[in-house]
């Protein structure tokens, strides 16, 4: 029976010693015992009561396991949704309700709240940051092989729920073409084979950490070193048995910021692969010149997987996410129009292929609203192409200042900002103001040890950008606010500063 997602990804390795990964032990786990470990769990899913479209909610520490339930629902047909380990149980309680999960993998605590609550007619199984808990002990005593769920291209194979950056979480239903036709497309553009060794310091509950890393190393039966979190002196060490890294760009910076961190350790690397946030174009060049290496930045989201991409070949140009990937189109229109502009101005990033989910999960106004007739996605980023087909990300349109009815862009403004003495790097947002609508306030973070001059900024300010662009008061914070993929969070700036003006 077809199920095209597990025959490309999972079966190829179901009887293969090949190593699939390596714990920070250095215990390896092999594709047969990892597709022996997501069968049991499926036939657990299958007791307890879940048929192929339910959906499985998990909230759990990164383990093998953990991974392994993504496996063991794409064996079974059940729709995948992870979700960010920091979530309260009142937000676990939306992501449950607004999904009708029918079941919950989540740490004993958690299930204890849960079942608390008499909500909970929903079936709670445990996993812990050990791999241990009710669901491994029941899937002990399952069989290693399960008969795998016969399901078309459009079936559903996850429900991802975005970051949250720009307002409430939305849950974006990937079908199983979605993640196969993005994984192929990655792991032929990126060059990845069986003898890599992708070093997966991310996430698993987005679609960075879950979907690209492990999709592309799945397709090209390659291995992972899988890490509970990022820790600098851990990837020190495994870097050297590593041919990958795919990250943040906290990580690059926290990288740069180690004097271990030499050309020589990394010599023999093959990629760095950066995205989920800019990647200031000053650490694409500083990484460079220590390390020999160019990162390759990509762009993408929770509702399209990746869309553009640096080439592994050509020129990987620094404050650029690179071409569009060969099966992604990508316009750039009009904001409030929607007519395609022409070539090279500012404005919304859209993109239709394959990779493009299929809407909002109970939401279909705002999949109307987003989703065009045509397949066009509309992605809620501005941004244009530059003569050479680069597309730069100029920011979120949510980002957007409109002060006294002028449009401004924040990313301008904080580029002038990072240039200043003593500044590592710097937000812009707008906030409410009697006279304007909104005010332009600028944060910025000092470079360690020093002390940039505030004053001498805002002349800077005044000199380089016209009146209405020019920050009223530049703020000095110790770092900013920014969630677990490193994105800044310039919607707790504006909540915070929302009354300075009125
Ligand atoms: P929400 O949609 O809930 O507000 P979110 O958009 O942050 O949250 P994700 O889907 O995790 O949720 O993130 C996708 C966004 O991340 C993109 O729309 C873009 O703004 C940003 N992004 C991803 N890669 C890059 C990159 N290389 N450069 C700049 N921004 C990027
Ligand atoms: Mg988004």
């Amino acid at each position: 029976m077809p199920n095209l997602l597990y025959d490309t990804l999972f079966a190829p390795g179901r009887d293969s010693d090949r190593t699939f990964l390596t714990d920070v032990s250095g215990q390896a786990l092999s594709y047969r015992d990892f597709h022996a470990l997501a069968a049991r769990q499926a036939n657990v899913l299958a007791s307890a009561g879940l048929v192929p479209g339910d959906r499985l909610a998990v909230q759990v520490e990164k383990t093998p396991e953990a991974l392994a339930l993504y496996a063991a629902c794409v064996m079974a047909g059940i729709v995948f949704l992870p979700l960010n380990t920091a979530y309260t149980l009142s937000e676990l309680d939306y992501f449950i309700t607004d999904s009708g999960a029918r079941a919950v993998v989540c740490g004993a605590e958690t299930a204890a709240d849960l079942k608390a609550r008499s909500a909970a007619s929903i079936s709670v199984l445990t996993l812990d940051a050990e791999g241990k808990g009710s669901l491994t002990d029941l899937a002990a005593s399952q069989p290693p092989t399960f008969a795998v769920a016969e399901r078309v291209e459009s079936d559903l194979a996850a429900l991802l729920y975005t970051s949250g950056t720009t307002g409430r979480s939305k849950g974006a239903m990937l079908s199983h073409s979605n993640l196969l036709s993005n994984a192929r497309t990655l792991a032929d553009l990126w060059r990845f084979d069986s003898r890599d060794v992708l070093l997966h310091a991310l996430p698993i509950f987005h679609t960075h950490g879950l979907f690209v890393a492990c999709n592309v190393t799945l397709i090209a039966q390659a291995s992972l070193i899988f890490l509970p979190k990022f820790d600098l002196p851990t990837i020190m060490r495994m870097l050297p048995q590593a041919s990958v890294l795919m990250g943040v760009p906290t990580f690059y910076t926290r990288l740069l910021g180690n004097a271990a961190f030499t050309r020589d350790l990394v010599a023999h690397m093959r990629l760095f692969i950066s995205g989920s946030a800019p990647l200031l174009a000053e650490t694409h060049v500083e990484f460079e010149a220590r390390t020999g290496h160019r990162i390759l930045e990509r762009y993408g989201m929770t509702e399209t997987n990746m869309s553009v991409s640096n080439p592994y070949d050509g020129e990987r140009r620094a404050g650029t996410v690179g071409f569009p990937l060969p099966d992604v189109e990508l316009l750039i229109t009009d904001p409030e129009s929607g007519a395609i502009l022409p070539a090279g101005e500012t404005g919304m990033i859209e993109v239709r292929g394959p990779n493009v989910f299929k809407g909002y999960w109970g939401m279909p106004e705002k999949t109307k609203a987003e989703l065009r007739e045509n397949g066009f996605f509309i992605t809620g980023d501005i941004g244009r192409v530059d003569e050479d087909g680069y597309v730069h990300i100029v920011g979120r349109a949510k980002d957007l200042i409109i002060s006294g009815g002028l449009n401004i862009y924040p990313k301008e403004i904080e580029m002038l900002l990072d240039e200043q003495p003593g500044v590592l790097e710097s937000a812009v947002v707008g906030v409410p103001h009697p006279d304007f609508g909104e005010a332009v306030l600028a944060f910025i973070v000092a470079r360690p040890g020093q002390s940039p001059d505030t004053k001498a900024i805002s002349e800077a300010a005044s000199t380089n950008l016209a009146r209405f662009k020019q920050p009223r008061d530049i703020i000095l914070l110790d770092e900013l606010p920014r969630n677990t993929m490193g994105k800044v969070q310039k919607a707790a700036l504006r909540e915070r500063y929302k009354n300075r003006y009125v």
